[in-house]
């Protein structure tokens, strides 16, 4: 897998408060990455870096071979970086969807006939092509999510970060945005999704869990949510089938043993079916 972000001895400060320390990492390209970690631990700064938004105070960070500290860059990196954040009311500028999701590319001076067929595509790519001509403050907050999705694609970005994209949404907006970003991830855009819902982070290829303005671990859900007391102790969750199959083990003395690491309700159920019918035999 090609690189497509990688951080060097990435140090920031803001005035004299050191918020991430020492950060190396390396995202490749078509990748699904989850951060996770708690309030202040340094998620969002992180993720302001990916695009350029901040600079680092020490150390490097590439975006596909481009060094975020060189100003000539800046334009190159925005467009193929995008980023959608919390309140899907803070991003949507224009009154129709589809002039919102134009905006981007208008800037850009795009020709009308090329910004009109990344319209209807990147509209077509989260869903939302009968909508095109509604105006946003008639739809859901997922659905103004999906839309600003759309408008990063119509930039033609490579990546998108999302910081929470799902935490002011209800259930179903948020399976939306959720089916919609493991949609264009298929599709082969890099994905960094900053997320305090466990269950969400579990869909990513890897996680990188922060704690304190420093990476902790990172490795595959399965890796990262095997140490349930690891992450209790840090101060946050594990997904539910992994914290039940944890206590089963350890109210039972150790004699239920799970064959793997358990993070869903399927991964739960299998392997508990398994168990309940050797313990029948
Ligand atoms: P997270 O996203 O994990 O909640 P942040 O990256 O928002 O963490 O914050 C990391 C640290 O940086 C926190 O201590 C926070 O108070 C501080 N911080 C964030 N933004 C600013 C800012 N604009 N000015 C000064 N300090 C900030």
């Amino acid at each position: 897998m090609k690189n497509f972000i990688r951080a060097k001895n990435l140090k920031f400060k803001y005035d004299e408060k050191l918020v991430l320390n020492d950060i190396n990492l390396e995202i490749g390209e078509g990748e699904f990455v989850a951060v996770i970690g708690t309030n202040g631990s340094g998620k969002s700064t992180l993720a302001k870096h990916f695009n350029a938004l901040l600079i680092p105070t020490e150390g490097k960070i590439f975006v596909d071979e481009l060094d975020t500290s060189d100003e000539k860059n800046l334009w190159d990196i925005r467009s193929k970086v995008g980023m959608v954040f919390q309140n899907p009311d803070n991003q949507i500028i224009a009154a129709i969807v589809e002039d919102d999701i134009a905006f981007g590319p208008e800037n850009l001076g795009i020709p009308a006939d090329e910004i009109k067929r990344r319209v209807d595509l990147s509209l077509n790519a989260v869903g939302m092509t009968d909508f095109k001509n509604f105006a946003p403050h008639k739809l859901s907050g997922g659905q103004k999510q999906r839309i600003a999705i759309a408008g990063a694609l119509a930039m033609n970005t490579k990546c998108i970060v999302f910081d929470e994209p799902t935490a002011m949404l209800d259930p179903q907006g948020r399976t939306e945005v959720l089916e919609t970003i493991k949609k264009i991830n298929s599709e082969g855009i890099t994905i960094i999704y900053i997320t305090h819902f466990m269950e969400e982070a579990i869909i990513a290829d890897r996680i990188i869990l922060m704690n304190d303005g420093k990476i902790l671990k990172i490795g595959t859900p399965r890796e990262i949510f095997s140490d349930v007391e690891g992450i209790k102790k840090i101060g946050l969750d594990v997904p539910i089938a992994a914290e039940i199959s944890y206590r089963l083990k350890k109210i039972s003395f150790g004699k239920i043993q799970f064959t793997k690491n358990i993070l869903t309700a399927e991964d739960f159920l299998k392997d508990f079916l398994k168990i309940y019918r050797s313990s029948k035999k």
